[in-house]
This record gives structure tokens, sequence and C-alpha cells, in this order.
């Protein structure tokens, strides 16, 4: 095997501020009530953030208001779109520093958050910024309106592309928004407040709260929010659902996942090998839509096992600012202790546990790349949303069987279909009850294209017109 030389990204092009304030009426407050966020990959502390307070989440909500009624549904769209083709620019020349704090930040792997994360960033301001003079092409009919002020609460996996999937077509249909990154990763959203300044978006348009889960719910419950859309686990899903149930607020819940990635006996095997390793151990498996669940036609297991496994030893696990890292840090201490207390789980019933032998470093938080074989559709490991970088491997042995199994499951975002035949690809499409199939490949996004769940996975689209409507209603 070859031998990797260090080839480290230089950090000196980020400069963040010791401390951060919210982002509201385009301006930053003054820090209060601050934490510490880190590094995952060495647990350095590279800010503080303030706790956003009830107070503060009602700052914000009248900010975006008042720039509602004052300029953001005066301006016609294609002045709303000039604005985000200037976003979308200053991002692409921003790209590589945001990168860096992406990857700093959340500890995701530097090769991930240039080629990847930021590309489709930029794509989703650029493609709703097409979209915000055309409006009356959504579907709609003609002169759809706003709902007015969206609350927007994102998670942690991919910090700036979920801001990008929710403010970009927010603000293309011609609302303001309040937006809370997840507490462990929001220096890149106040990097983005950066770019809005620099941008000369009318201040209070985008409003930036940041705090833990009492700031989400506090911005949930405003009255005077007209729309919420949530991205993160089915349980925070949930308490949201019932927190707006009986009021006029639109919602659009975008949960977990336990995607099937299905295996046939005449799949382009190593094609297949290298999109069931992109499915699950790409951003560490922290993607709701991750292929965690790889259904192998048993005729071919043995073969597929031995050469998923040689594939494995050769990924690189370590410095997620190192160009050659393919798996970077866990995000936080509390997700390892979820991932390790269920493989574990796994492990008491039954499943046998694999993983490279790769070196782990001292600091920071790290999970090899694992798979877990011999698991049965009633364990823990096949049913609950890991969210790190473990499969759990299951058989099938006739097309209905894979169906069943894939099915079996309270979840419904994604799957994956690797088969020679188109025929028998549209005829599984057809029958498997998840929001996005992919054939032959895996993760791949596209702002053109909607992307969302089906049962616990949540409702709504996000992604292409029909993202946009959720941002709209019927005009008269
Ligand atoms: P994950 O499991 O991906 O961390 P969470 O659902 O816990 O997902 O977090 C996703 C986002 O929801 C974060 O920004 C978090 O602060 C926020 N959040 C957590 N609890 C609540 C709540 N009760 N109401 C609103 N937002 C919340």
């Amino acid at each position: 095997m070859f031998e990797y030389a260090p080839a480290p990204e230089s950090r000196a092009i980020v400069n963040f501020q010791k401390s951060y304030g919210h982002f509201i009426g385009g301006k930053f407050t003054k820090p209060a009530n601050t934490f510490q966020t880190i590094s995952p990959a060495t647990e350095e502390v590279l800010a503080e953030i303030s706790e956003g307070s009830a107070k503060d989440v009602d700052q914000a909500v009248k900010a975006a208001r008042s720039a509602y009624e004052k300029t953001w549904s005066k301006i016609s769209g294609s002045e709303r779109g000039k604005y985000l083709y200037r976003i979308a620019r200053i991002i692409q020349e921003r790209s590589r520093e945001l990168a860096v704090a992406e990857t700093l930040n959340n500890g995701k792997p530097i090769k991930e958050t240039r080629d990847v994360d930021l590309p489709l960033v930029a794509s989703w301001f650029f493609y709703y910024a097409g979209w915000a003079d055309k409006l009356d092409y959504a579907g709609l009919g003609p002169n759809p309106k706003a709902h007015g002020v969206a609350a927007q609460i994102i998670p942690w996996n991919f910090p700036l592309m979920m801001l990008a999937w929710k403010i970009a077509p927010a603000l293309a249909a011609g609302n303001t928004v309040v937006l809370k990154p997840a507490e462990t990763t929001s220096l890149t959203a106040l990097l983005f407040a950066e770019i809005c300044q620099q941008a000369e978006l009318p201040e209070g348009v985008v409003n930036i709260v940041t705090g833990h889960g009492a700031t989400g719910a506090a911005l949930v419950g405003h009255p005077d929010v007209n729309k919420v859309a949530f991205t993160g686990s089915t349980d925070v899903g949930r308490l949201i659902a019932k927190q707006v149930a009986g009021t006029n607020k639109k919602v659009t819940l975008e949960l977990g996942g336990k995607a099937a990635n299905i295996v046939f006996d005449d799949a382009p095997l190593d094609q297949a090998i290298e999109g069931i390793i992109n499915g699950i151990f790409f951003n560490q498996g922290h993607v709701c839509c991750a292929g965690s669940r790889l259904l192998v036609q048993e005729s071919i297991q043995d073969e597929l096992l031995k050469k998923l496994k040689k594939r494995m030893e050769t990924l690189r696990l370590g410095d997620p600012l190192d160009k050659n890292t393919d798996i970077g840090a866990i995000n936080s201490k509390a997700q390892l202790d979820k991932i390790s207390k269920l493989v574990k789980q796994g492990q008491k019933e039954g499943g046998e546990v694999w993983a490279p032998n790769c070196p782990i470093p001292k600091n920071g938080f790290w999970y090899a790349p694992t798979i877990i074989t011999g698991v049965s559709p009633t364990n823990t490991v096949a049913r609950e949303e890991i969210f790190g970088p473990v499969l759990s491997v299951m058989t099938f042995r006739t097309p209905a069987e894979a169906v069943a199994k894939a099915n079996n499951t309270p979840f419904g975002l994604s799957a994956g279909i690797w088969t020679e035949k188109g025929s028998r690809i549209l005829k599984l499409a057809d029958q498997l009850n998840a929001g996005v199939i992919w054939a032959n490949t895996f993760n791949q996004f596209d702002p053109t294209s909607p992307f969302g769940g089906f049962k616990e996975s949540g409702y709504g689209r996000e992604g292409g017109r029909h993202g946009l409507l959720a941002y709209l209603k019927a005009g008269n």
C-alpha cells in the first residue's frame, strides 16, 4: 500500500473572532451568555458564541417582520434575485475560507467541504436566484405570495449546506428569515452573516440567533412566525409538530432515515463497493439519507464482503484538514457515545462487528468505519438511525424480499439500487417507500431535484420547484 505524506490545508485563511453575538437587523449584537464552540478533531476552542434568549429571538423576529413589511415584500422578484446572485458569487469567492471554517468546526474532511458542500451551497443560491422573478410559474398560479417570517432550524451535519437549503428558497419566494444553526456548528452561519453584510442585503432580511434547543423552541413558538422549517432528529421533529399544532404556522420537517442500499447479483460489483462506501462513510455517516442498511443478494454476499473489507482498509481516518483524509472526526462527544452504545447493542443482539485496524488520534472524537454482519431486521442496528460510520449488513434472495426488507422501517427518506437491469430499477423504485431513490449511484444532490421523505422521515420537500412551494401560498 502507498504511504501518504501529510497534505494539510492551511487554516490561515480563516479568521474567527474571539466571541460572537447574534446577527439581528443587519448587525451583530454584543456577545452575551456565551459558550465555547470547539473543533471536534482536536477539542481546541475556536470561538465563543452566544446563547439566544427568548428576548433575542423576539428581537430577531421583529427585525425579520419589519424587513418583510418595509423592504423585502415591496421590491420586485428580480431585485431579490440580484441579492441572491450576489450572495452566491461571494460564497464562491470565499469558498476556500468557508470550507476550512466548516472543516474546523464540524470535523468533516476538507476534501468534502471543498468539493461537495461549498459547490452545492453556491449552486443552491444560484438556482433559487433564478426563481425569484419567475414565481408565477412555480405552480400556484399568478402572483403567489410569501408566508412572511420563516423560522428555520438546522442540524450540525451539513451546517452551511442546510443553511443554503433553507435560506435560498425562502428569500427567493419573498420571505424573511430567522435561522438557528446547531449549537456545535454555528461558526459558518456567522460567517454567512458577514456575507449578507458584504452583499448589502437589506437589514433584517436574514437574522441568525445561536443557541441550544431552548432557543430553537422559543423561535418555533414565537407567535409572529408564519412558517417553520426544521431539519434534525425525528424526536425534535415530533416536538416541533406538537408545538405548532393548532396554529396557522406552515411546517416542513426533514428528519431521520435508515436507507436501504440494495445490491443485486448482477450489479457491477466494484462500482457498488464505491457506492456502499460513499453511502455510509461520506461525512462520517452523519447523513440523514445515508445508506446505512446494506441489503446484499445472498449469492454474492461473501465476495462483496471480502471486497468491501479490503476497500475499507484503505480508508484514511484522521486530521480533517489533510487533503488525503477520507474520514474525519465525529461531531461531538455526545454523538460518539450514541454511536458506541448502538454498536454495542448490535453486538449484544448477535451482530458481528468488524472494523479495519486504523490508528485513532488521541484527542478529539473518532469512530473507525465499521460494518455489522449477521443483522436481522428486528435488531436495533437495523431499525434505529446510528448517524455514524456504521453499516448494518443483511441479505435477501428475491427482489420481493429485498423490497419487503427495505420498506420494513419507520423511515422513508432514501434508497439505493445496484443492478445491471434498467427494468428492475424502475420496478423496484416504484415499490420502495422512499423520497429519493438512487440507481447505481448514491448520495447525489442537485438544487433542481426535490429531496424529502415519507413516514417518520418527515414531510415537505426541499430543492427544486417543490422546495419553493413550501415558502409560497396562492395569490389572490
Ligand atoms: P441532531 O440529532 O441532528 O443533533 P437535533 O434534532 O437534536 O438533531 O438538533 C437539530 C437542531 O434542532 C439543532 O439546531 C438543535 O439546537 C435544535 N433543537 C433541539 N431541540 C429543539 C427543540 N425542542 N425545539 C426546536 N429546536 C430544537
